[in-house]
Formats: structure tokens, C-alpha cells, sequence
């Protein structure tokens, strides 16, 4: 099973002909509520990818509240472990133009009230076989779960989203890091292969979008799996679903490279249909297009 501890957000999306420039007022079309942050969406991926999930992390007490955790607990995510604090629910304010050009500002909001793990956080990361983690709540907090699934020998996975650098105390204790190129390109500060980054992780993936996805470790092992071919319309919460799908994938102690195969297969099905978390895929159906 899977831990995973991130970030939960209401994403407020609205369509418009053109994107304001500052100071500029333009009339758009149509607004959609969407729940969203990477923690909720991986979390939601892992168990529609087949995984039993936990999501740690944090929502407000505003009306956007239940609507993130009842999505998350549709998709047979454990909520138990979610808390509900004073404030906001962390939202992100989303434009998208014609072009699917966007402008997001996001206000962390519950994320950022996110500090501690308690007694039952450490219990579950520590019967877990995976613990995954992203950059959207405080690094600190990433830390501690890191920590405290590497001193019991859970596997530790880093999605580093948004980039940031990471500090040595994170690096430490990681054994999986998932990157995109441009995510890549600001931990070794130049453009990088998975191999480039050995020295900071043990084990290090690396998406390539529509090119599948490179692997790196320290026992020698270079992989580069092609991406199944699809006609893709939006790949939004593509790196979600391959994220979601490889923690599944190695939890249930896969080989790399089919786990590999595997996850490009998820990022593949949602790029084909258009949303960001409801276009997450089931096991099935990842199934279906990884024995194609
Ligand atoms: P991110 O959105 O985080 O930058 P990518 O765009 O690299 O992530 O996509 C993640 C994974 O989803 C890719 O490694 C690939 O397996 C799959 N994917 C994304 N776009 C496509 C596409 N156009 N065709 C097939 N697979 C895709």
C-alpha cells in the first residue's frame, strides 16, 4: 500500500477568449470547480490505479472542504488521516485561454498548515510499502514523513513539484525521485538525463512526455521506455497518473522496467481524455493499453 502526503486544492478554472494582461479586465465564458493539488490527484491516482491509498494532508473549514475530500474518498482514497483546519482550503486560480495558454496563482491556503506528522501519520507511512510526496505543502513536513519512512524501510518517493531546489536533509532519505525535463533542469542547474542526478538519489525517473520516460540507478541500470502511442487532447494530470501508477507498481514490487511500462501506460490514457483529476484512469484501463 501507499502513503501519500501533498497537497489538496480547489482548482477555480475559468475559460477565456484572451488572458488579461496586469491591471486588465477581460470577460470570460465558462467557470468549473475541479478538485485538484498534486498530493490529492497522486493519491486518487494510486488507488484508481489498483493501490490501497492514505492521503495525508490538509483542508479548511470553508465549503470547498467536503467537496475535496469527497472526491478523493470516491475514488476509494483512506481520508483518515486528513485533517480539517481553521481557514481556506488551498485553492488555485486558474485562466486558460483558447490556445490551452493558462495563468495560475495558487494560495496554499490548509496546505500551508500542514507542519506536523502526529502519531497515526508515522504508524501508517510505516506500514507502508511506498511513502510519496510532492513539493506543494511545507518542505518540512515532506522531510519528516521522508525520515520517518526511511528509518523503517519504506520506499521513498519524490515527486519534485513544483521545482525547487532540495535541501540535503530531504536528499538524504530519498530513494525514487520522479522529474520532469524542466524539473531536472533546475535540481542539476543545467539540462540533465537521469543519470546526471545519480549523485543527489539512488534511483531517479525521469517523464518525457510523449517520448515516454528515461530511468537511472546506482547499480547501473539506464532504461528508456517509448510512451504507447495515443492521440493526446489534454496531458493536464498526465505526470499525475504516471506518478500515481509507478508508486502502485512498485509497492506491489514490479520490475522496473515493466513498472516503468506500466505508469507510461496511466500517463498515456489521461492524456487522451480531456480534465485534470477526472481523467486519472482505473486499473483496467491501464491495463488495456499497456498489453496493446
Ligand atoms: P508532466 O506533465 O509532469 O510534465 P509529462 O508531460 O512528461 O509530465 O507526462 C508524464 C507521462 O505521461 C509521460 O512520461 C508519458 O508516459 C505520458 N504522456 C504524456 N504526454 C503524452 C503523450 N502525448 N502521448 C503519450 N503519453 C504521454
Amino acid at each position: 500500500n501507499v502513503v501519500v502526503v501533498g497537497s489538496a486544492n480547489m482548482d477555480l478554472v475559468v475559460t477565456a477568449p484572451t488572458l488579461p494582461g496586469p491591471g486588465e479586465t477581460v470577460l470570460g465564458d465558462a467557470f468549473t470547480t475541479v478538485p485538484g493539488g498534486k498530493g490529492a490527484n497522486q493519491a486518487v491516482a494510486v488507488a484508481r490505479a489498483g493501490g490501497r491509498c492514505s492521503f495525508i494532508g490538509a483542508v479548511g473549514d470553508d465549503s470547498f472542504a467536503a467537496a475535496l475530500r469527497d472526491n478523493m474518498v470516491a475514488s476509494g482514497v483512506d481520508v483518515s488521516l486528513l485533517r480539517s483546519v481553521e481557514g481556506p482550503s488551498g485553492v488555485a486560480l486558474i485562466a486558460v485561454d483558447r490556445a490551452a495558454e493558462n495563468l495560475i496563482v495558487v494560495a496554499p491556503g490548509a496546505n500551508a498548515a500542514l507542519t506536523t506528522l502526529d502519531k497515526a501519520d508515522r504508524t501508517a507511512i510505516g506500514a507502508a510499502s511506498v511513502l510519496l510526496a510532492q513539493l506543494e505543502i511545507p518542505v518540512g513536513t515532506v522531510i519528516q514523513a521522508a525520515a520517518a519512512a526511511h528509518a523503517v524501510g519504506t520506499t521513498v518517493m519524490l515527486n519534485a513539484a513544483p521545482a525547487r531546489p532540495l535541501p540535503v536533509e530531504l536528499l538524504q532519505v530519498l530513494d525514487v525521485l520522479v522529474v520532469n525535463q524542466g524539473e531536472a533542469e533546475v535540481l542539476a542547474g543545467r539540462p540533465a538525463s537521469p543519470h546526471d542526478l545519480l549523485d543527489l538519489v539512488p534511483r531517479v525517473v525521469m517523464t518525457l512526455g510523449s517520448r515516454g520516460v528515461a530511468y537511472a540507478d546506482r547499480d547501473g541500470v539506464r532504461l528508456h521506455i517509448e510512451a504507447p502511442r495515443v492521440t493526446a487532447v489534454d496531458t493536464t494530470a498526465a505526470g499525475d497518473a504516471f506518478t500515481g501508477a509507478l508508486a502502485v507498481a512498485l509497492a506491489e514490487g514490479r520490475p522496473i522496467d515493466e513498472a516503468l511500462a506500466w505508469a507510461c501506460a496511466a500517463g498515456a490514457v489521461c492524456a487522451q481524455r480531456f480534465g485534470a483529476s477526472s481523467s486519472l484512469p482505473t486499473r483496467d484501463e491501464i491495463d488495456e493499453l499497456a498489453q496493446r
